[in-house]
């Protein structure tokens, strides 16, 4: 600490690069302080730090194996998040002079690079906007905001109280609600179940815009009868809650009653959320996509022929590549990918679905004869028979797929009921409708993608960077991933960017099924921290799933893909 000060000191009002000479560790007495990378200016992004603690003194039960882990981890972050927002004063001169940071957080839980506990220690990764006038060193506002506001950020977020100020029994309830969530959804495949939406769960949100549960006007979910079943949790105890069993189950009901804000929900299941967010309980097979249209996307070799036949030209689907899909056949796409990273669960919803891939109807089936597309009504039973794959589908205009469900969940005024028996009486008084596909569903071709046609030169520079949740910049191409509805958080985006430029760096062909576990495996056994090259500060990351990864890599536009030999 003595050292800093001197160095502070000596370097005042020089020019901004003398910066530099804090680089490396500094005893801080409860904590080291490790400066990792400096900025070049005031107006580059933030120097990188991490901060770690001399000893661990949190109770053990809070980090016990790694579910616990990542949820305590989680919990520190935001502690981190908090404390920063009340003690660090923010801008102090030119640029990012001032400024705090911690990776941003979502409503969900996710491996993060942010946090580490250790047995030994607990760091965390920080950034800090080092002060400037203009564009020379200010010792002073930086003695401010290194010696005085950083000890007690730590001190109020990650000493345990009585020294310091992280209540213990708050964490060891955030702890226990993800390992709660995350037992359950271990339970959904055992019970039948593709998901399961407990009573009492708040599921709408408080905007478009937010993530956060709608206040006061929220009616809690309440399950109907019918589908009520009891769950028995380590430490919420037995739960009541609507489980979803496995087949096709069909979500139904007048516009505005809060179909598609349950489907979102389940989608949302796929993650363990923070206490407070009122989807807790909510949980869904792990390996949900949620699958909707989006014309104008790339293909790269994409075995749609299960739902897309020929096409105009004679274009066969089975290798289907484009620059440009329509709606129809981005969602053909989707799906197949999604099988293709090993799903068990599409979660569809008629609001953002192409209707020519949903269904056709008698007319239009009559007036054109050459309709290369099989509709999804025709694939949803076919799909679970053949392949296991559950939906999940959200309907308010198209009442052919009553014929379909195994079951019909009703909404009416946010309250779902059991609408089977009605759907049963309804379909009797048509006509059945002809399929128009094939009995049984088959696995698209696996495909190999080709690293040699990703280009990550930018300049003199590579790059494979996440901007944002919703863009990878990729040497010169940007990768849009703004349809991806589970993608929680910018980290995922940037450990998937990391993925693809090492895998790009490679230079080799790979399935995509053994890139996808081949690099999720390595990010577990060797953490997130792997990504992020040498020592250090590795850069603010958070754990994607495999479908997030596969759908990035996916829309890269001139990915090169052949089907597998
Ligand atoms: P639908 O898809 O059936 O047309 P939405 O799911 O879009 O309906 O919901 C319509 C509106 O109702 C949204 O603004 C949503 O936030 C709100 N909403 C949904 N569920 C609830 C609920 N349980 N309590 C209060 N408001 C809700
Ligand atoms: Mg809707």
């Amino acid at each position: 600490m003595q050292r800093l000060m001197a160095t502070l000191d000596r370097i005042d009002c020089k020019g901004y690069g003398a910066y530099k000479d804090l680089s490396g560790s500094h005893d801080f007495g409860s904590f080291t302080l490790s400066v990792d990378r400096v900025q070049r200016d005031p107006f580059a992004p933030p120097s990188l730090i991490r901060v770690r603690t001399k000893e661990n003194v949190f109770g053990r039960d809070l980090f016990a194996g790694p579910v616990r882990r990542v949820a305590f981890e989680d919990f520190l972050t935001r502690s981190v998040e908090k404390a920063i927002r009340r003690v660090v004063r923010g801008n102090r001169g030119s640029g990012g002079s001032g400024r705090v940071e911690i990776q941003r957080t979502s409503q969900v839980v996710l491996p993060r690079t942010s946090m580490v506990v250790a047995p030994e220690y607990v760091e965390a990764r920080m950034a800090v906007g080092l002060p400037a006038r203009g564009r020379s060193v200010d010792a002073r506002a930086a003695k401010a905001v290194l010696l005085e506001e950083l000890p007690e950020v730590v001190r109020r977020s990650l000493v345990p109280a009585p020294e310091g100020d992280v209540d213990e029994e708050s964490a060891r309830l955030h702890v226990e609600a993800v390992e709660d969530a995350n037992h359950l959804r271990g339970l959904l495949s055992r019970l039948g179940l593709v998901a399961f939406v407990a009573d009492g769960a708040i599921l709408p949100r408080e905007s478009g815009a937010s993530d956060r549960p709608l206040g006061d006007s929220a009616v809690p979910f309440v399950s109907p009868e019918e589908y009520r079943m009891e769950v028995d949790l380590q430490n919420a105890g037995v739960v009541t809650g609507m489980g979803v069993p496995e087949g096709v189950t069909l979500v139904a009901g007048g516009g505005f009653h809060g179909k598609s804000t349950l489907l979102s929900a389940l989608s949302w299941g796929v993650y363990d959320h923070v206490p407070g967010d009122g989807r807790e309980l909510v949980v869904a097979r792990g390996d949900a996509v949620k699958i909707r249209a989006e014309d104008g996307r790339s293909v790269s070799g994409v075995d749609i022929s299960a739902m897309i036949g020929e096409l105009p030209g004679g274009r066969s689907t089975e290798d289907f590549s484009t620059t440009n899909a329509s709606g129809s056949t981005s969602q053909a796409t989707n799906i197949a990918e999604a099988i293709e990273a090993g799903t068990s669960l599409l979660l569809v919803d008629e609001d953002t679905s192409a209707t020519n891939f949903m269904i056709r109807d008698e007319r239009m089936r009559e007036l054109v004869r050459s309709e290369p597309i099989s509709p999804f009504i025709d694939l949803v039973r076919p799909l679970h028979r053949s392949l296991g794959v559950s939906t999940v589908v959200v309907v308010g205009g198209v009442g052919d797929y009553l014929d379909v469900a195994d079951r019909v969940i009703l909404l009416e005024d946010y309250a779902p009921s059991d609408g089977t028996p009605r759907a049963r009486e309804v379909t009797e008084k048509f006509p059945p409708r002809a399929p128009l596909a094939p009995g049984d569903a088959r696995q698209p071709h696996e495909r190999a993608i080709d690293a040699s046609s990703v280009d990550l030169r930018r300049g003199k520079r590579q790059s494979a960077r996440g901007r944002g949740l919703h863009t990878i910049e990729l040497g010169r191409e940007r990768v849009d991933l703004s349809y991806l509805e589970q993608l929680a958080e910018a980290g995922q985006t940037e450990a998937a960017a990391r993925i693809i430029g090492e895998w790009v760096a490679s230079g080799e062909v790979r399935g995509m099924r053994d890139l996808l576990m081949g690099a999720l495996a390595s990010v577990s056994e060797n953490s997130l921290d792997s990504l992020g090259g040498h020592g250090g500060h590795p850069g603010e990351m958070s754990q994607p799933r495999a479908h997030e990864l596969a759908a990035a890599i996916n829309r890269i536009r001139p990915l090169r893909a052949c089907p597998q030999t």
